[in-house]
């Protein structure tokens, strides 16, 4: 019988898509007759961002059997409770985007319809109060909430903050000792099986050729593979998300402990992330370089950091969009390599977690079946295109109205699916989660509500709840997450005892 089982797997690229997936295979496949090679240049080095993750990176460091204080530990990490968006509906807001849910949906009915109700007929405090991870970010506080939490510390939900080379380093100490082999070395040419144009191999400046069934390009925007040698073809979404450059500069941490969220702040031609380490303080600017030029950009950066200059500022420039097919003939593009919508949300290392736990679902053999390929692709794209829409809402829902970047950025012409949300949102408040969703209805609540679009109404079913009884339960539900928050370490001494643990 012939033997149609991958043997030789090549990834191309060691930033975080490299090393995540070397990690993930070397995991999933050690069985004996499977070799995973990396191959990586330094000098070109990695793109050296990419440091905010949301929830899900913790199931693939348990998957990989990591242990969270070590590498918490070993990559400067933070935790990270969701996002603070300042400025974005109009200038002067502020609202919080946290991770998890908004306190408890009663008789199936969403959380958030109650809310609008108790809106409608009063004021009522600002929903972030029944976010345990909003009350918990505001007020510097932090603890796991491990499996035997109960209401309201379960639904508290994170992620982290970290440094994306550190991560990178203990994912390739990881992938080494499960057997992974490193080649150092810059490649020069692909060269193409002439029967079908599958890759065959790829060869370096020093003349050594690797080659592969499979191959993995997580080579940067660049898509050594998946677009240089095989001409994939790019989806560019720059109409409806405006910003393609960034410049990016680490500053020293100021407060005494680090805060547990990202802010993103709203500029003139585009928004300000900032990032907290142990160590530092990642800083960027995303700009529109039709609205602004890089020297602006630089000065609006450096006019708003709230610490020491860490380092030079770095200059990146992209293309908001995703590669066609991620995955062509013999090769599966991952990371920037297969697209790149922006960081508003930090969606871009989750979609290599996505990439990787799909890959490994459909993992092909020799044959490179297309139904498992397209299958692939289908899910692939529909998770891309949700986290797009996500994100433009942000950039759709302004009533800034004081610089030509967020006048057209209100005036953009949106794709049906995201105006379908938004006219549905805003009649009676409903969101509808579908297929290869990420962001939860909480996420979509939290980004609708923060940036003014008020539902006219509220759901009927939420007028078969009687209205005392409903304002009790909400309000035991608040100060339960008011009274638990009180009693959570600082986030600095979470960090602390994580270290002391090892
Ligand atoms: P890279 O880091 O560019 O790695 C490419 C690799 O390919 C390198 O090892 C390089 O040496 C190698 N290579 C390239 N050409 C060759 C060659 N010819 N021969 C040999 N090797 C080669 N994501 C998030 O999830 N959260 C964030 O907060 C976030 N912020 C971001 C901010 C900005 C401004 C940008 C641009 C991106 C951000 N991202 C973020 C995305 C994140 O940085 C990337 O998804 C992540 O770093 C993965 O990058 P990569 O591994 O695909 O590419």
């Amino acid at each position: 019988m012939t033997d149609h089982r991958i043997k030789n797997v090549v990834i191309v690229g060691g930033g975080t898509a490299g090393w995540m997936a070397a990690a993930a295979l070397s995991r999933f496949l050690n069985n004996g007759y499977t070799k995973v090679t990396l191959i990586e240049s330094e000098e070109i080095g990695t793109i050296g961002v990419g440091e905010a993750t949301i929830p899900p990176l913790i199931s693939f460091n348990a998957m990989l059997g990591i242990n969270e204080n070590e590498f918490v530990a070993e990559t400067q990490a933070t935790f990270k409770l969701g996002i603070e968006f300042v400025d974005w509906g109009r200038l002067g807001d502020r609202y919080f985007h946290p991770f998890g849910s908004y306190g408890q949906d009663l008789q199936g009915i969403h959380f958030h319809q109650l809310y609008l109700r108790e809106k409608m007929a009063g004021p009522v405090p600002d929903i972030g109060d029944w976010a345990i991870s909003a009350v918990a970010a505001q007020r510097g506080r932090f603890a796991r909430p491990g499996r035997a939490a109960q209401a309201p510390l379960a639904s508290l939900r994170y992620a982290f903050h970290f440094d994306a080379a550190l991560y990178a380093a203990f994912l390739r100490r990881y992938a080494e000792r499960h057997g992974v082999r490193r080649t150092e070395g810059r490649i020069e040419h692909v060269a193409l099986r002439p029967a079908d144009g599958f890759v065959e191999s790829v060869r370096l400046a020093d003349g050594r050729s690797i080659d592969g069934d499979l191959f993995i390009d997580c080579s940067g925007f660049r898509g050594l593979l998946i677009e240089e040698a095989l001409n994939t073809g790019y989806e560019d979404w720059s109409r409806w998300l405006p910003c393609d450059r960034a410049i990016a500069m680490p500053c020293a941490l100021a407060g005494a402990e680090p805060e547990a969220f990202t802010r993103a702040t709203a500029r003139r031609s585009g928004w300000q992330w900032r990032i907290p380490l142990q160590h530092r303080v990642g800083n960027g600017h995303v700009y529109s370089s039709g609205f602004c030029s890089d020297d602006e950009a630089e000065r609006t950066l450096r006019d708003h950091l709230e610490g020491e200059p860490g380092g030079d500022p770095r200059l990146l420039r992209f293309t908001t969009g995703r590669r066609s097919l991620a995955w062509n003939r013999n090769v599966v593009a991952l990371g920037l390599a297969g697209g790149f919508v922006e960081p508003l949300e930090s969606t871009s290392i989750h979609l290599v977690q996505s990439g990787i736990a799909r890959l490994i679902a459909l993992f092909p053999d020799k044959r490179f079946l297309a139904v498992e390929r397209d299958e692939y692709n289908r899910q692939m794209q529909s998770l891309a295109e949700r986290v797009r829409d996500f994100v433009l809402l942000h950039y759709k829902a302004t009533e800034r109205s004081d610089s030509d970047f967020w006048r057209q950025c209100a005036a953009t012409a949106i794709p049906d699916s995201l105006a379908e949300r938004i006219e549905l949102f805003r009649a009676k408040g409903r969101i509808f989660a579908e297929g290869a969703e990420l962001f939860s209805t909480s996420s979509w609540v939290a980004v609708m509500l923060g940036q003014h679009i008020v539902p006219d109404e509220y759901e009927p079913v939420v007028d078969a709840l009687d209205e005392n009884l409903v304002a009790n339960a909400m309000e035991q539900m608040r100060r339960a997450i008011d009274q638990t928050v009180e009693r959570l370490p600082s986030h600095g001494e979470f960090i602390a005892q994580c270290r002391s643990t090892l």
